[in-house]
């Protein structure tokens, strides 16, 4: 039972009608040592339905010496990876019987619409099926060795303990990707959430533990990015560091891993370009710019925020996509009449608003929203009205920075090279679209587009096979694919001499 005090934490013990969530730290529920906690807020009523544990740096280190205890003894430093493998099918399963739970906690935290949770709840065991059967195929190799009369091979092992950041957008599809291929590899968790989005991984840990995972394996720490994030990075026994969010938070996270050299993936932010050509299926093409930046309320990493237009169908493209996104329903993320729902937070709400006062200013036309939405189903809720700005040029800020709303630049482009200049020119290299019927098109300019994944004819694709992650400034590393497993594992080289032979200690054998 909790109350709030006026700085936003509850304090424990004191009657209230929150829910409370707990922490999981080797193997226990607890809450933080400081016996403070946070409040996680619905934007869809902006009202508080929970608080979870305000964690700091003693429960961090509390987290990873479990977790270094259960990686370097215990039942998983010895256990085959046969049966590691098993454990994350047994997961998957798990999530199958609990999608329902699990998209209703993630839809209360961050507004996203419920059949999309749903959706991707329904998608996660493929991760914890493909890594769970990738976890006794980590082959080692053997190349030829010049070394005569040895024997040499290489083995993959895992790295050690691994510390996982996550946003909260798509909280446990982006918290997955780590999970899975970490433990597959048979390395060991410390996960610090979203303090916008906890409750759905403190749920699915429940999972882990009715799976039967040793203690220490995976342990979460809930808490704010300054208090528990950057202890967990910093931390000496943290080997790895796997990171999703902004770039601020990334630049940071990516300092402090260096001055201890430790391994780090980042996924980071996006500016997307979504290329329409003069050819394009005007109808299928205006569904997939829609996909790309008013699904989710933008509220995506790979969000196709920059649509590059050509200008022989400009003007009738933008009046049907103008037409199309105005009949958008806003509202409840429950229902399955809602097609935009929230933004995910107050602070965000407001980041987007100030992205539309800086727009205008910077002389782009407005010719959609534009506004904080209210009325209708929209209540008190933390909505911005789907907004599309004409004539933006690629060097305003509104087409270099990331906004994560529902924010759509138009920029106008003449031929196949100026598209892909403009699209290239951005500090970022997530993920790009293009909208094209010429097959000479689709088959050479993914090529010379400068990101991570690129659609033709499609948007927003992402599967657990393949490979995920930024180009330039909008990462380092893969999630997902083989890629993944090989970014948990240190490769070792053996060498073994039967019968020592050197001939010269002072030189190189
Ligand atoms: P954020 O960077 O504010 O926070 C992400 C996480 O980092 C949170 O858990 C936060 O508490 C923690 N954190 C913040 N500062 C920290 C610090 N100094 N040290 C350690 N941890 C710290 O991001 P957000 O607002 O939660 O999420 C939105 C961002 O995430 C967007 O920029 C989006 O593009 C990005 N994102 C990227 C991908 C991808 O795969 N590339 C996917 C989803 C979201």
């Amino acid at each position: 039972m909790h109350t709030m005090s006026p700085d936003g934490t509850a304090q424990a013990n004191a009657p209230d009608q929150l829910q409370a969530f707990r922490m999981y730290i080797d193997g226990e529920w607890c809450e933080s040592a400081s016996g403070r906690w946070l409040e996680t807020k619905n934007p869809y009523t902006g009202k508080a339905w929970a608080v979870i544990p305000r964690g700091n740096a003693d429960d961090v280190d509390r987290a990873v010496q479990a977790a270094n205890r259960a990686f370097v003894g215990g039942p998983w430093a010895t256990m085959h990876p046969s049966d590691r493998g098993l454990l994350l099918h047994r997961v998957g399963d798990l999530i199958a019987a609990n999608a329902e739970r699990l998209a209703e906690l993630e839809v209360r935290d961050n507004g996203k619409l419920k059949v999309e949770m749903l959706g991707q709840m329904k998608y996660l065991p493929r991760w914890f099926q493909y890594y769970g059967g990738l976890a006794d195929k980590i082959e080692g190799r053997m190349p030829p060795t010049d070394k005569k009369g040895m024997l040499h091979y290489v083995s993959y092992e895992p790295i050690g303990v691994v510390g996982a950041i996550t946003p909260w957008n798509s909280p446990l599809l982006l918290t997955v990707w780590k999970i899975a291929p970490a433990l597959a590899a048979g390395n060991t968790l410390v996960i610090k959430p979203s303090e916008f989005a906890s409750t759905s991984l403190l749920a699915l840990v429940e999972l882990f533990e009715q799976a039967g995972f040793p203690k220490g394996v995976i342990n979460v720490v809930t808490g704010l990015g300054a208090e528990t994030g950057e202890p967990l990075v910093e931390h000496p026994f943290v080997d790895r560091i796997a990171f999703t969010g902004g770039n601020l938070a990334g630049r940071k996270i990516y300092e402090a891993a260096a001055r201890q050299f430790k391994r780090v993936s980042l996924e980071l932010g996006g500016k997307s370009p979504n290329i329409v050509f003069g050819d394009a299926g005007i109808e299928d093409a205006v569904k997939g710019v829609i996909s790309g930046i008013f699904a989710a309320s933008g509220q995506t990493c790979m969000a196709g925020s920059r649509l590059l237009l050509h200008s022989s169908i400009h003007d009738t493209f933008l009046a049907r996509l103008v037409e199309v996104t105005r009949a958008a329903r806003l509202g409840d993320p429950n229902s399955p009449e809602t097609d935009v729902g929230p933004v995910a937070t107050e602070q965000q709400l407001q980041k987007v608003l100030d992205y539309i006062t800086l727009a205008k200013a910077e002389g782009a036309r407005c010719i959609l929203g534009g506004r904080r939405a209210s009325g209708g189903d929209c209540g008190d809720g933390w909505f911005v009205e789907p907004t599309i700005f004409a004539d933006v040029t690629n060097g305003m800020r509104i087409a270099r920075e990331e906004v994560f709303g529902p924010i759509l630049s138009v920029i106008k482009f003449d031929t196949d090279d100026e598209a892909i200049a403009l699209a290239n020119d951005t500090p970022f290299g997530l993920a790009a679209g293009l909208w094209t019927t010429d097959l000479a098109r689709a088959m050479t300019l993914p090529k010379r587009l400068r990101a991570g994944t690129v659609w033709v004819n499609a948007y927003r694709v992402v599967s657990y096979l393949s490979p995920f992650g930024g180009f330039k400034e909008s990462g380092i590393g893969r999630e997902n694919g083989i890629e993944a497993i090989y970014e948990y594992l240190e490769a070792k080289s053996v060498f073994i001499n039967p019968k020592p032979s050197i001939s010269n200690p002072f030189t190189l054998q």
